[in-house]
């Protein structure tokens, strides 16, 4: 550990988490409902949320692309951010998390910044043109980020942010006996981003570890 960086322990994750504006009741009540839903308990973190906020706020952003939707949290989160006149396209795979989603959405504040795009996320972002898009946050299939990474080079503008989930592998990055398709996949991707000169690129420990990457 060099003399300039702090190890960063779960104390700290609880301190930041205890400094960062909690989620509101809407955002409380979608997790509610999507865990009596029987959807899968995966969002991202407040703090991570204000990141990406933050960021969008930041760039400017206006057409923002995230890849996998799920229950729709992180989609509210980052439209919110984004002025009036800005655009959301989530992409989720499964129907049934699709329609969660759009019904949370349509009884958000940001309902109309937020359009739900049903389908592959391959396919889907192959419909959209090229330096047309201001963000894009990958979380979604994780065998597809490569895939995902060089859509998103094509998508971005000059300047454009890139924002990609998990970059901690749930917490196995570093455990040499986790070996699942998941985990793997996650240690290639991050080894793949970091050779990529077409992003400057840094993993934020926040969450599960968020890849923050602007397009040169
Ligand atoms: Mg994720």
């Amino acid at each position: 550990m060099s003399d300039t960086s702090t190890t960063v322990t779960p104390a700290h994750f609880e301190y930041i988490a205890a400094r960062t504006t909690p989620e509101d009741d809407l955002l409380r009540a979608l997790k509610t409902a999507a865990e009596e839903a029987g959807i899968p308990a995966i969002w991202i973190a407040p703090e991570q949320a204000a990141l990406l906020q933050i960021l969008l706020r930041l760039s400017g952003a206006r057409e923002v692309v995230e890849v996998g939707t799920l229950a729709g949290y992180s989609a509210i989160a980052m439209a919110r951010a984004l002025p009036p006149d800005g655009r959301l396209s989530t992409i989720e795979i499964d129907a049934r998390h699709a329609d969660f989603a759009e019904s949370w959405i349509a009884r958000s504040d940001v309902a109309d910044r937020v359009r739900v795009l049903c389908g592959a996320g391959i396919d889907r972002l192959a419909e959209m043109k090229s330096g047309t898009v201001d963000a894009i946050f990958i979380d979604a299939d994780k065998h597809n980020y490569p895939n995902y990474l060089r859509e998103a080079e094509r998508l971005l503008r000059p300047g454009g942010l890139l924002m990609a989930d998990n970059a901690f592998a749930f917490g196995y990055l570093l455990d040499a006996n986790r070996q699942t398709p998941d985990v793997l996949a996650i240690r290639d991707f991050n080894d793949l981003v970091a050779r990529t000169s077409a992003f400057q690129s840094v993993i934020v420990p926040l969450g599960d570890g968020c890849w923050v990457g602007v397009r040169r």
